[in-house]
């Protein structure tokens, strides 16, 4: 049994189900991610497991103690608001404390564990700043330390980056995953943002209409999504409508194309969706897969050209690393698709 499991959780707010069934487990020390667009029940889901809420329906378990009846106060489990809610008009080091005041910990104790939090979380030189005075990122900080420091068995982060603005949440991204790891807390972490999700956790869970619709490791989840819906959702946009030919060969409307071995094609005739990953597009000659196309766009990212091509059925999206020429806009370029790239998604 998991650390943490949910088990057939369902919630309806106005007659109207927000969560229908959800089911997931979490392994202790694992940082988990619950990703999916807003209004999935994300947050309606941390503050379930964190006792804020109750399901009409399933149960939540920790440690293989049935906890749903139990009041928020006794899971042991920590949630880190959205708005990170600070007490304003208090020092850093007070809002560290509280957690522990609360616990009626003995003074000498409570100073040395938020003199751990504030090494931990870089904010030596803050103790005594008001947290009204403090940076985006500064306070997301003091979020993170008075969360951690109660010695939480379970810290639930709710989109913990998404106030800040983009670099020192890029910056965070780094960060945030190595603080967490280094107290071996479990967590798990809340966002609709895809990188965010992959860059945080060992393991995303991938919720939409109330429902769990693929977990796995970012890598698995981005190199192998169930379906078309989930592939969009992680912006992988080279999808197009398809036909199984043979059991290594697939119809799509610009040609038919060669797949790799794939011990789960479904047999001929079968229809359905053609990812192709960005990585195996190449404009060169190759061995097989080859295609010619109107290029229609193309976009710098710094480190990237993104460029989009037009074939028939669709649109054809691959990245040119700098140093290279891409073509412009109006040319006609040819290329190939490697086999490996292509993943074969149920209708
Ligand atoms: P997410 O965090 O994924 O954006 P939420 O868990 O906040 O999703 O909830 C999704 C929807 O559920 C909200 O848009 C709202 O319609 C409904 N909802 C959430 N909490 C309540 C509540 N306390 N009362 C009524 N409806 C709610
Ligand atoms: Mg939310």
């Amino acid at each position: 049994m998991a650390f943490l499991e949910l088990t057939d959780i369902h919630k309806t707010y106005e007659d109207a189900p927000l969560l229908c069934g959800v089911t997931f487990g979490v392994e202790r020390g694992e940082i988990a991610c619950l990703l999916g667009p807003s209004g999935s029940g994300k947050t309606t889901l941390l503050r379930i497991i964190a006792g804020l809420e109750a399901p009409e329906r399933g149960t939540v378990s920790i440690e293989g103690a049935d906890v749903t009846a139990l009041p928020a106060h006794r899971r042991g489990v920590v949630l880190m608001f959205q708005d990170y809610a600070l007490f304003p008009h208090r020092t850093v080091a007070q809002n560290i404390a509280f957690g522990l005041r609360m616990q009626r910990h003995a003074r000498a104790a409570i100073a040395a564990r938020v003199a751990e939090m504030l090494a931990l979380t870089g904010l030596e030189d803050f103790a005594d700043r008001d947290v009204n005075q403090l940076s985006g990122g500064e306070r997301q900080r003091v979020a993170l330390a008075r969360s951690l420091a109660p010695q939480p068995r379970l810290l639930l982060l709710d989109e913990p980056l998404g106030a800040l603005d983009r670099n020192l949440r890029e910056r965070l991204l780094e960060e945030l995953p190595v603080i967490l790891r280094r107290v071996g807390v479990t967590a798990i972490t809340v966002t609709h943002d895809q990188e965010e999700a992959f860059a945080l956790s060992d393991r995303v869970v991938l919720l939409n209409g109330g429902r769990v619709v693929q977990t796995g490791r970012p890598e698995t989840l981005y190199d192998h999504p169930h379906d078309a819906w989930v592939a969009r959702f992680l912006g992988l946009e080279n999808l197009f409508p398809a036909r199984i030919r043979h059991p290594q060969q697939v119809e799509v409307a610009f040609g038919v194309l060669d797949m790799a071995d794939n011990a789960d094609a479904p047999p001929p005739g079968a229809e359905g969706q053609l990812l192709i990953h960005p990585w195996g597009v190449h404009l060169e000659a190759g061995p097989t897969n080859s295609f010619t196309a109107q290029v229609t766009q193309r976009t710098f990212h710094g480190s990237r050209f993104r460029l989009t091509l037009s074939v028939d059925g669709g649109s054809l999206h691959l990245d040119i690393p700098p140093g290279q020429t891409p073509p412009v806009p109006g040319e006609t370029v040819h290329g190939w698709i490697e086999p490996a790239a292509l993943r074969w998604l149920p209708a």
